[in-house]
């Protein structure tokens, strides 16, 4: 009770402009749910579809199965592979157990893999510039094991020694915070001068616009509150965003988590959500917050984000 009266009041909420869903979970979602229309309930999914756990509860009410490792799934069985990627031997697993496969990689991670494909093929040592135990990292490493090398942060990238120094290249998770991988690239940039870089970013355009639109809310808030699941490496970075810009941020996986101490004193609370958040999570935050007293809500404007990804063949 003292904590609920300590945290009322009235309040100001600025709405991070974009948050929340990328065009990649939405495609993700989009094929389990059309591949329980077209093949009927249980589809099989191998591991969380993408890293929300309101996401995952809902897909399995409406049938799905989740699953850690292929050899879990029924032979003959239908199995979606998640957003982040798999490495050609879950594929051939999955084929030689005879299973109907619909791919949900989001394009973006299927681009990385095709980058470290072609470094592989001549032979280059190929910088991941990533977390080692993430699924997606995971995945584009088992596309050539013998060839890429996973580099943390910055220490990793002043002391990692490749085969031939003249036959580098480098590529990225797609969900790391924009200026720590810069700062890596840069210094594998410093030590090999023949490093060949991505044709274009790896970090994928919905990270960098939630990231983006952290830092310009960020002075203007108190408090930032991010709605997504701990094991959301997008979510997570942009607590980190935030606290690099000095300001306190806490992750909260739904509105019920929230720690009303936490909102003692904050007027200005900044809410944005990470890219496989649902956005109707985001609104059950903020009507929370609302409870606690008199909200005013803005939105600074910002360019829509207007990608969508065609659906594989097997449920378009
Ligand atoms: S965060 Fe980026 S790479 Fe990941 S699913 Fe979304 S669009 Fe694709």
């Amino acid at each position: 009770m003292d904590a609920w009266a300590a945290a009322t009041g009235p309040r100001e909420v600025l709405l991070a402009n974009p948050r929340s869903f990328c065009a990649g979970v939405e495609r993700a979602i989009e094929v389990v749910d059309r591949a329980l229309e077209r093949f009927g309930a249980p589809v099989y999914v191998r591991r969380q579809i993408v890293h929300n756990t309101h996401v995952v509860h809902d897909l399995e009410r409406r049938g799905a199965i989740f699953v850690g490792e292929v050899d879990e799934v029924p032979p003959g069985s239908v199995l979606v592979f998640a957003a982040h990627g798999v490495s050609p031997a879950v594929r051939a697993e999955a084929e030689a157990r005879g299973l109907r496969v619909v791919d949900a990689t989001c394009p973006l991670v299927t681009k990385v893999h095709t980058e470290v494909r072609r470094h592989s093929s001549r032979e280059a040592t190929v910088f991941l510039i990533g977390h080692a135990d993430h699924e997606e990292v995971e995945g584009t490493v088992g596309e050539a094991p013998a060839d890429v090398v996973v580099v943390e942060d910055v220490a990793a990238a002043a002391r990692v020694v490749p085969r031939d120094a003249g036959n580098v290249a480098y590529a990225m998770q797609t969900t790391l915070a924009v200026d720590e991988a810069t700062e890596i690239a840069d210094v594998l940039r410093s030590r090999f001068p023949e490093l060949q870089a991505p044709k274009s970013d790896d970090i994928c355009y919905a990270t960098t616009n939630r990231q983006r639109a952290v830092r310009d809310i960020a002075a203007d808030c108190d408090l930032l509150l991010v709605v997504g699941s701990p094991n959301s490496s997008n979510s997570l970075r942009l607590v980190e965003v935030a606290q690099r810009e000095g300001v306190p941020a806490r992750l909260v996986d739904h509105a019920a988590d929230l720690d009303l101490h936490t909102l003692v004193g904050m007027r200005r609370i900044g809410v944005t959500a990470g890219a496989s958040a649902p956005p109707t999570l985001v609104d059950e935050l903020v009507g929370c917050l609302g409870g606690l007293g008199p909200l005013t809500v803005d939105e600074p404007s910002a360019d829509p984000e207007v990608l969508r990804f065609t659906l594989p063949k097997e449920v378009s």
